[in-house]
């Protein structure tokens, strides 16, 4: 695929699975792969599956660190999340153990009614980490957490964040979100910047 990046970040499309197989550091979601670091991109040709390498040592995740996940499931309660990297940092993560949930009262500082009018399936949050042992438990109920890039729940396409909400780019459907304060304006550092 000529379109391929040759540095990609997290959330970025690398192709679909119908081209690929998902390897390391990328993930699938809804027939397209993506990735989930920052770092070059590698294709096998021959088992035509698609890869994303960070070469830098990898982080142990603390009790205060901002990192980047992605949403995997909503319950009535709490978020299952995926994290997928420190903020700012290009590092992999060590802990094997990248599941995470952040609890509904954890969400924002108002009351939360409606967990799916903050978070869906697949999008990338920034949290907080306010535990690591002997489960990874996360926060968003600070302005500059949650929503940083939201995926239309019809399309999948990326929403964007106008003077009336969010809107999507390719179909127009509204949806809400528990955004961050800088929602639509983040940059992840890629490797060389
Ligand atoms: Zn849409």
């Amino acid at each position: 695929m000529n379109a391929s990046p040759k540095i990609a970040a997290p959330g970025d499309v690398l192709g679909t699975n119908e081209e690929f197989l998902s390897g390391e550091g990328t993930y699938e979601d809804e027939g397209k792969i993506y990735a989930s670091v920052v770092g070059p991109v590698f294709i096998d040709d021959k088992e035509l599956t698609i890869t994303v390498r960070c070469k830098n040592p990898p982080v142990e995740l603390q009790r205060g660190d901002h990192v980047i996940a992605r949403v995997i499931a909503l319950y009535d309660s709490m978020v299952l999340v995926e994290v997928l990297m420190r903020d700012g940092d290009d590092r992999a993560i060590s802990s094997k153990d990248t599941s995470a949930v952040i609890h509904v009262s954890k969400i924002d500082r108002r009351y939360t009614d409606d967990i799916k009018r903050e978070f869906r399936r697949g999008d990338l949050i920034r949290t907080e980490i306010i535990q690591v042992k002997p489960s990874l438990q996360l926060v968003t109920n600070y302005p500059h957490l949650g929503v940083i890039r939201g995926l239309c729940i019809e399309c999948r396409s990326t929403l964007q964040k106008t003077n009336n909400g969010l809107v999507c780019s390719n179909c127009g459907r509204r949806e809400t979100r528990k955004m961050a304060d800088d929602y639509g304006n983040v940059r992840f550092r890629r490797r060389g910047e």
